[in-house]
Order: structure tokens, then C-alpha cells, then sequence
């Protein structure tokens, strides 16, 4: 079964990812890790996209887009996916779908948290006291939400259109998070 979990920065996509993987064995692709292990180890890559993701910008469609392509390949035997903080573009989305139709897969169902605003800033703050992403801080924060909502939220009535968009408010304490999505997946 292959998920996307959906929503703004912070709305405790990667959280969930982490649970669903020690719970149902799916592995996480989340493209923002990749991204960040790629300038800790130094390379290239790291180097070109670390200006970009501190200022809150999206890097691009074809950079993040292999980064999937390869995990999918290196995984040929996994039970399933959890795409966390991907895609985020529309090329980002069809090129998922080629991906997976290539491998006789889909798109099974899209989750997306929400949650307000204001909480999200909340969070932001909390996060960047504890973990110090440098991307964390409210300028670049204000950055990524908008390209949340300019580039990412449009696939919503995308994937609703489909039939696979469901809703959990990420709101909730994560323990009652992770319990709606686990309802939502048993049913898949
Ligand atoms: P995240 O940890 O998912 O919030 O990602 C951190 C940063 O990595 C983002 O603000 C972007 O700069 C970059 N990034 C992660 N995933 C993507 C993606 N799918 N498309 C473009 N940029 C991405």
C-alpha cells in the first residue's frame, strides 16, 4: 500500500510517518530527510540545495523526483510506502504516478493533517528551540507555508477528485492522530 501523508510544514507528517513505520513496517520516503542527509554527508547535491531550503523555497521538481525514483528502486520488496513532504508540485505528483504505474503500483490513498495556522507557528518555534532547523526560523517559516499554499495545496482537489483524499485533524494529540489514520488505512 502505498500513502501520501498531506499537509503544511509542521502539521507532524514525518511523526506519523516514524509511528506507521515501527507499527505496519512501510517505509518512509521523506524527501526533506534525504535532503538534509545529503548536506550533512557533504556532497554536491547537499551543497547546491542548502540555500534554498534555509531561505524556505521548494529545491527542484527533477532533484527531488530522483531522490524518490532511486529509494523506489532500491526497495523492490517493500510492503509499502509513506511519501512524507512529497510531492509537493504538480510535476511532482505525476511523476509519482509514472513512477509507481512503471512498478505496477499506485497512489492507494492520501491522508492529509490539518492544522490551523497559528498552531503551526506554535510548533515552529518549539521545534527550532529543540532540534535548531535552520529553516525553522519565522521568516523562512512564512516562506514555506506559502509555497505550501501556492504549490502543494493545489493537488487537493487532485487526489479528492480520485477518491483518495481523507482528512485527519493534526490537531489532536498524537496518539489520537495516529489512531485515525490507522482506521483510515484498514479500510484501504
Ligand atoms: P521538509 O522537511 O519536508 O519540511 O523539507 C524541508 C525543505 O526541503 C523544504 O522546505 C524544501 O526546501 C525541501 N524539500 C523537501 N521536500 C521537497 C519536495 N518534495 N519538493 C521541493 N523541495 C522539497
Amino acid at each position: 500500500m502505498n500513502l501520501i501523508l498531506f499537509g503544511p510544514p509542521a502539521a507532524g507528517k514525518g511523526t506519523q510517518a516514524k509511528k506507521l513505520v515501527n507499527e505496519r513496517n512501510f517505509i518512509q520516503l521523506s524527501t526533506g530527510d534525504m535532503l538534509r542527509a545529503a548536506r550533512s554527508s557533504g556532497s554536491e547535491l547537499g551543497k547546491r540545495v542548502a540555500g534554498i531550503m534555509d531561505s524556505g523555497g521548494l529545491v527542484s521538481d527533477e532533484i527531488v523526483i530522483a531522490l524518490i525514483e532511486e529509494q523506489l528502486d532500491n526497495n523492490p520488496d517493500a510492503v509499502g510506502f509513506i511519501f512524507d513532504g512529497f510531492p509537493r508540485t504538480v510535476p511532482q505528483a505525476k511523476a509519482l504516478d509514472d513512477l509507481l504505474e512503471a512498478k505496477g503500483q499506485k497512489v492507494d490513498i492520501v491522508i492529509r493533517l490539518s492544522v490551523d495556522d497559528d498552531v503551526l507557528i506554535e510548533r515552529v518555534v518549539t521545534r527550532f528551540e529543540q532540534e535548531g532547523r535552520a529553516d525553522d526560523n519565522p521568516e523562512s517559516f512564512k516562506k514555506r507555508l506559502n509555497a505550501y499554499n501556492e504549490q502543494t495545496a493545489p493537488l487537493l482537489p487532485i487526489y479528492a477528485e480520485q477518491g483518495k483524499l481523507r482528512e485527519v485533524d493534526g490537531m489532536q494529540a498524537i496518539g489520537t492522530v495516529s489512531a485515525e489514520i490507522n482506521k483510515i488505512l484498514d479500510k484501504v
